[in-house]
C-alpha cells in the first residue's frame, strides 16, 4: 500500500513547497522505493533533463599516513608502519603525465593528515599538475585536510585557501563530512574535527568564491534522525552561501575497518542507497547535483540510482586507493570511455564536466573518440 507521506510530499513538490525534516524522516521509512524514486526522478529531470555528469579524473591519494585513526576507515596507516606510503612530487608528476596522455583532465587530490605534507608540498604539487595540463581541473583537499594544514602552518583557514587557490586549486571535494551529528561521530569513531568546523571550512571557501561539494558517509551506525540532521545543516548553509555544487552519497564499505569489527555494521543495502539519494534530491532543493560515485557502490547500483534522483556518477577514478583499502569491488584503472555505455544504456546522455560542473571542451572528452 502506498504510504500517505508519498502523497503529502508529492503535493508539496507540486506547489514548490519545501519538504520538512519530519517529511524526510518519514521518507526514510518508506519501503516502496520505486514510488519514492519516481518523485526524486521528476525533480532531477526538472533540473538536468536526461543529462548524467561524469569526468575523466585521476585520483591522487598522495599519502595514507594519518594522524587520525577513524574507526570506519580502512585507508589510514601510522607513520613508519609497513603499510604507510607517501608519494614524492616527482612520482605524482610522472603519474599525472601518463594520465594526461590517456585523456585525464581532472586531478582529485585527497589523502591522510600528516605533518610531513606541508603547505609548500601542496603548492608545488598543484603548480606541477597545472604545468602538466594547464586546462585540467584540480579538485582537492577535503575540509578536514584544509583544517589540518591551516593548523600546521598556523594560518587562518581563509589564508590557507587563498594560498592553495593561488597555486592552482579549483574546487574542494565533498569527502570528510561523514555524519555531522556529534553523537553519530562518537559512535562511528570519527577521530577528526567536528561537523561544525568542517562546515566552517566550506563556508570560508564559499566566501572566497571557491566551489565545494559536501557528502554523507551512510550505512553504518547512524540513525535516520542523524541523516536528516545532516541534510538540514547542508540545506541551511546552502541557503546562506549557495556555494555547494553537489551533495554526494558515500556508501560505507565495512571491510578491514575497526567499526565493522566492533559493531558488526555491514554497510548500506541497495534499498538504503536508493532511499538516501532519493531523499537527498527531494530535501536539498537548493543543491543542484546529487552525486553517487560509482566507485562506492559499484556500477550496477550506480546505474539504477540514475533513476532515483542521481545526476552524477563520478569519474573514471584512475588509481583510486581509499575505497580499495576497504574492499571496494572497483577497478584501479578504468578505460576512459568506460562510463559512457553505463550512462547511455540507462537512457541518459553523458555530459563531461569538470568537478565544478563547467563543461569540458568536447575535444578533451572520450566522446571525441567514441
Ligand atoms: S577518514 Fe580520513 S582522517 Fe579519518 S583516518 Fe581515514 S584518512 Fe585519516
Amino acid at each position: 500500500m502506498r504510504m500517505p507521506i508519498l502523497d503529502e510530499v508529492e503535493r508539496k513538490l507540486a506547489r514548490s513547497e519545501r519538504i520538512t525534516d519530519e517529511d524526510a524522516l518519514a521518507l526514510f521509512a518508506v519501503q516502496d522505493v520505486v514510488a519514492l524514486g519516481r518523485l526524486a526522478h521528476r525533480e532531477r529531470a526538472k533540473r538536468h533533463g536526461n543529462k548524467v555528469y561524469t569526468r575523466t579524473d585521476l585520483n591522487v591519494n598522495h599519502t595514507n599516513i594519518c594522524a587520525a585513526d577513524c574507526g570506519f576507515c580502512a585507508f589510514f596507516a601510522k607513520s613508519g608502519s609497513e603499510k604507510a606510503y607517501l608519494m614524492t612530487l616527482d612520482e605524482i608528476e610522472e603519474k599525472a603525465k601518463a594520465a594526461a596522455k590517456v585523456g585525464v583532465n581532472e586531478w582529485h587530490v585527497v589523502g591522510g593528515l600528516t605533518p610531513e605534507c606541508d603547505l609548500a608540498y601542496f603548492e608545488e604539487m598543484f603548480r606541477r599538475l597545472k604545468k602538466v595540463s594547464p586546462q585540467a581541473h584540480i579538485q582537492g583537499m577535503t575540509g578536514v585536510e584544509v583544517d589540518f594544514l591551516a593548523k600546521r602552518e598556523k594560518l587562518s583557514i581563509t589564508e590557507t585557501l587563498r594560498r592553495l587557490r593561488a597555486a592552482g586549486l579549483d574546487s574542494i571535494p565533498g569527502g570528510g563530512a561523514e555524519v555531522f551529528h556529534p553523537e553519530a561521530r562518537k559512535r562511528m569513531m570519527a577521530t577528526k574535527i567536528a561537523g561544525d568546523r568542517f562546515l566552517q571550512v566550506h563556508e570560508e571557501a564559499h566566501a572566497l568564491g571557491i566551489p565545494t561539494n559536501v557528502s554523507i558517509l551512510y550505512g553504518h551506525v547512524e540513525t535516520a534522525e542523524e541523516r536528516v540532521d545532516h541534510l538540514r545543516r547542508v540545506r541551511e548553509m546552502q541557503d546562506r552561501t549557495r556555494g555547494f555544487n553537489a551533495f554526494l552519497g558515500l556508501a560505507w564499505n565495512p571491510e578491514n575497518t575497526e567499526l565493522h569489527a566492533k559493531t558488526g555494521a555491514m554497510g548500506p543495502s541497495a534499498f538504503d542507497t536508493l532511499r538516501m539519494v532519493s531523499i537527498a534530491r527531494l530535501y536539498l532543493d537548493n543543491v543542484s547535483h546529487i552525486k553517487l560515485p560509482w566507485v562506492t557502490v559499484g556500477k550496477p547500483m550506480a546505474q539504477v540510482a540514475l533513476h532515483f534522483g542521481v545526476d552524477d556518477i563520478g569519474g573514471a577514478a584512475f588509481e583510486e586507493r581509499i575505497l580499495q583499502a576497504a574492499g571496494g569491488k572497483t577497478w584501479a584503472f578504468v578505460k576512459k570511455e568506460d562510463l559512457t555505455p553505463l550512462i547511455t544504456s540507462a537512457g541518459f546522455v553523458p555530459e563531461y564536466a569538470f568537478g565544478s560542473y563547467h563543461p569540458i571542451p568536447r575535444e578533451l572528452t572520450p566522446l571525441a573518440v567514441a
